[in-house]
């Protein structure tokens, strides 16, 4: 079980962001949701360093997947860890559209469904507020 400490420590590490799409808590109507990296399913621990905040979008695509498809390639790809990989490395902002940078980044945006067209146009609406991001 993950206790209450873990999850305010998660949601402090994070910045109160979403670890995957970085869409800000303040912006998004629901509650973001403390997520295992390794999805328990598979056995992955409720140790902070399997934990990531993540919004409810992107925590109900990921689901328990651990891998997705390279929509460039069709390679089957594991999905970016927010614990162990840079974020800049593996994506890219193209205004509000994010975009993949490697395998990783374009699998996990494809199974994320992190360009979904709400997304993007929140995305859209917050860059022209100048909040995001
Ligand atoms: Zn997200």
């Amino acid at each position: 079980m993950m206790d209450a400490e873990s999850r305010r420590y998660v949601r402090q590490r994070a910045g109160n962001r979403c670890e995957y799409c970085r869409m800000k808590q303040e912006f998004d109507e629901l509650v973001f949701q403390i997520e295992h990296i390794i999805p328990k399913k598979h056995h992955g621990s409720d140790g902070t360093n399997n934990l990531a905040l993540a919004c409810f979008s992107c925590n109900n695509h990921k689901g328990p997947n651990l891998t997705g498809l390279d929509p460039k390639t069709g390679a089957l790809t594991r999905l970016f860890n927010p614990r162990t990989d840079k974020w800049e490395d593996h994506f890219a902002w193209e205004e509000a559209l994010l975009v993949g940078r490697t395998p990783i980044g374009r699998a996990t945006i494809d199974v994320l469904a992190v360009n979904l067209s709400y997304r993007i146009e929140l995305r859209l609406a917050l860059t022209e507020e100048g909040v995001f991001p």
